[in-house]
C-alpha cells in the first residue's frame, strides 16, 4: 500500500497556523513511509471562500517548506483538487445513498427544523434531529415536490442511544454516542455538497490512505464512518489530532492570539531587519 494523506484547507480567511500544524503531521508521515502528501482546497462554502485566501495558502505553506506532491496548482493524477471544480461529481453520491435507502430528501423548513428541535428538547431527548423527526408523510412529500420546494438529501444514522466506536490511531478506541449524531445534510439546496459528504468521497476517489486532523473533527467521525460502510468503501485510518493552545490550555483564537501564518511570517522579516 502507498501511504497517501492530505491537508484539506478552507480558503476563507487568512492562513490560519493550525493548517500549517496539520500539513506538517500529514507531510511527514508521507514521507516516512515513502507515500505522497497532497494539498486539496475544501472550498465549498461559496459564500465565504476567496481565491485570494487560496493563494495564501499556497504561498504561506511553501514559505514554510511544506510542499505537496499534488495540489490545485500542481495538478496530480486525482485532479481536480480544488472542490468548486469536483463539484459535478458529489450529487450522483448523494443521490445513490437516496436509492439505497441510506439517505432522504428533506423539504423541511427552517422554522419545522426549529420546531423538531424543541418537540425533542420538550420529551427530554438530544436535538440531534433523525430521519423520523424530519420524515413527511408520503403525501406532504409529494406535494411540496410538485410545488418545486426547495430540498436537501440527508443521510440516515441510527435513531438509538448507544455508543459508535471509531479507531484512531492515536486514541485507540474512542466511543461515540449515537444520540448525538443528527441526520446530517449531504447535499444542500443549491446542489453543493457539505464538508461531509465531499470529504469523504474525495478522501476515496483520491486514494488517502490516512486522515491526519484536528481533534475538532473527532465529532465527525461516526458520520463518516457510516458513510464508508453506505458506499461499501473501506475507511481510511483516522488519526486525531491534539489541537494547538495556549500554556493555560485554552484555544488559539483569532481574537485572543496571532493565528495567521502571515503573522510569522512579518515577525520573521521585522527580526531579519532589525
Ligand atoms: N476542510 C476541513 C478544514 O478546514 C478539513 C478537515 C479534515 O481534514 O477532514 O479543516
Amino acid at each position: 500500500m502507498t501511504v497517501r494523506t492530505r491537508v484539506a484547507p478552507s480558503p476563507t480567511g487568512d492562513p490560519h497556523v493550525g493548517t500549517a500544524y496539520m500539513a506538517l503531521f500529514n507531510r511527514c508521515f508521507a514521507r516516512a513511509h515513502g507515500g505522497q502528501f497532497i494539498l486539496r482546497i475544501e472550498d465549498t462554502d461559496q459564500a465565504r471562500s476567496t481565491a485570494a485566501a487560496e493563494q495564501m495558502i499556497l504561498d504561506s505553506l511553501r514559505w514554510l517548506g511544506l510542499d505537496w506532491d499534488e495540489g490545485p496548482d500542481i495538478g496530480g493524477e486525482y485532479g481536480p483538487y480544488r472542490q468548486s471544480e469536483r463539484r459535478y461529481i458529489y450529487g450522483q453520491y448523494a443521490w445513490q445513498l437516496v436509492e439505497q435507502g441510506d439517505a432522504f430528501v428533506c423539504y423541511r423548513t427552517p422554522e419545522e427544523l426549529d420546531a423538531r428541535r424543541d418537540a425533542r428538547r420538550e420529551a427530554g431527548k438530544s436535538t440531534a434531529l433523525k430521519s423520523a423527526d424530519l420524515e413527511l408523510s408520503a403525501e406532504e412529500q409529494a406535494t411540496r415536490k410538485s410545488a418545486d420546494a426547495p430540498f436537501v438529501i440527508r443521510m440516515r444514522v441510527p435513531d438509538k442511544a448507544g455508543a459508535c466506536v471509531v479507531k484512531d490511531r492515536l486514541r485507540g478506541d474512542i466511543e461515540l454516542d449515537w444520540g448525538m449524531v443528527d441526520a446530517q445534510i449531504l447535499l444542500k439546496s443549491d446542489g453543493m455538497p457539505t464538508y461531509h459528504l465531499a470529504n469523504v468521497v474525495d478522501d476515496h476517489l483520491m486514494g488517502i490512505t490516512h486522515v491526519i486532523r484536528g481533534e475538532e473533527w473527532l465529532n465527525s467521525a461516526p458520520k463518516h464512518q457510516l458513510l464508508y460502510q453506505y458506499f461499501g468503501w473501506e475507511m481510511p485510518e483516522l488519526c486525531h489530532m491534539p489541537l494547538l493552545r495556549n500554556p493555560d490550555k485554552s484555544k488559539l483564537s483569532k481574537r485572543k492570539n496571532p493565528t495567521s501564518i502571515l503573522y510569522y511570517e512579518r515577525m520573521g522579516s521585522e527580526i531579519l531587519v532589525s
